[in-house]
């Protein structure tokens, strides 16, 4: 009989590498605390890349590249097989000045990423001078994305147990011999935490050099009758989302609050002060949802993917921070890797989990 894998968080990430592992002829059991895809993934704007990419240190970009070139077959393969259409599209994304042209031509250079220099009001009419495109950029629908993974997990012969709290460890010799959770006693032949901003908490003394903490991030939703942009754009660090059917989404902050997932009043001013300043024909208009989400920060944005330093059959697959959805497929392809030690198909020093 194949080896299990007992997975811990059924977000993109969970969900991902639960996909990975069943592909890969494993059996696989989910434990998620409420229902999947409904916390920092669902609150997610989608946008599969990273805001302005040449902010990040390459090993964010190893990642998020990898995953991009992966997302847009994925997606279609999704559809057909589970009926659900993530809606992947490959939007474009436009950049509002000011932003760092000169740093933005040499990283898009250096890594063979398309960059366009546009005229604004060729995009948005009304609006003048100059912007940069990026038209490669892709996007996604978050809780379509997540319902067609978890559809293709269960699908694909994988165990989702919801409404399932993971509790604590039972180790011996080096080795977890169960988990322990609301809902009892569960045994597997090795475990994955995917707990998002959790993680740390859930592993408490075993967590060593995991340093993952909760960021939330709001965001504001806007409905027009058609799309009033095609392109996601992105004003230094305020960004637009126009999905298909006309809803567009507006984000986001970036607060250290604790595990507090509310939304604030506060940041509702600030981002509706800064989306009339950009579109004072808005002025009438308010947003028709408001919400929070908790993402799974770390310095850098860089995730731990790999087994546990003294655990043996102890994995983490946690720490996204802001891109987590971007990165899903291709962490999850990693830490396939480094379970059947495979060669992977970058240097992934930074992402191992060290004391
Ligand atoms: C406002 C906002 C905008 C964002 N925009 C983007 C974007 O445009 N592009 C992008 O790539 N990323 C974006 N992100 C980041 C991205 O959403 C996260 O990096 C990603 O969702 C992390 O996925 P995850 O599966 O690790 O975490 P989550 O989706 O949070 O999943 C973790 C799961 O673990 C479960 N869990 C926790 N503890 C336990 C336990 N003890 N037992 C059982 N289950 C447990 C939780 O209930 C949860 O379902 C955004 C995030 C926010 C909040």
């Amino acid at each position: 009989m194949s080896e299990h894998f007992l997975i811990i968080g059924g977000g993109a990430v969970g969900l991902t590498s639960a996909q990975a592992l069943l592909e890969a002829g494993y059996r696989v059991t989910l434990v998620e605390r409420g229902d999947t895809g409904q916390e920092a993934s669902w609150a997610g704007g989608g946008i599969m890349s990273p805001l302005c990419s040449w902010d990040y240190p390459e090993s964010v970009t190893r990642l998020t590249q990898q995953s991009m070139g992966m997302f847009e077959a994925a997606c279609a393969k999704l559809f057909a097989s589970t009926g659900i259409n993530p809606e992947y599209q490959r939007s474009g994304m436009l950049l509002l000045p000011p932003f760092q042209t000169e740093a933005a031509v040499q990283w898009c250079a250096a890594h063979q990423v398309a960059l366009q220099s546009v005229v604004l009001g060729d995009y948005l009419p009304g609006m003048t001078g100059g912007g940069l495109l990026m038209p490669q950029v892709g996007q996604v629908r978050n809780p379509r994305l997540l319902r067609a993974l978890r559809r293709q997990v269960e699908m694909f012969g994988g165990i989702i147990l919801e409404h399932n709290e993971a509790q604590g460890f039972d180790i011996e010799a080096g080795r977890i011999t169960a988990l322990q959770t609301s809902n009892g006693t569960l045994v597997a032949d090795n475990y994955i935490v995917a707990a998002g901003a959790w993680s740390r908490t859930l592993l408490g003394e075993y967590a060593q050099g995991l340093d993952v903490r909760p960021i939330r991030g709001q965001i504001l939703l806007f409905k027009f009758d058609v799309p009033p942009f095609l392109n996601i754009l992105l004003q230094e660090s305020l960004y637009f989302i126009p999905r298909i059917d006309g809803h567009v989404l507006v984000g986001s902050t970036l607060e250290d609050a604790g595990f507090d997932k509310s939304t604030t009043d506060e940041a509702r001013g600030d981002l509706l002060q800064r989306v009339y300043a950009l579109f004072p024909e808005w002025q009438d208009r308010l947003p028709v949802r408001h919400w929070a989400g908790l993402r799974p920060g770390t310095k850098d944005n860089i995730p731990t993917i790999g087994r546990h330093p003294h655990l043996t059959n102890l994995y983490a697959n946690c720490g996204h921070f802001r891109y987590g959805v971007t990165m899903s497929l291709a962490c999850a392809e990693l830490l396939l890797n480094d379970i059947e030690g495979r060669p992977q198909p970058f240097p992934v020093d930074d992402y191992r989990w060290r004391v």
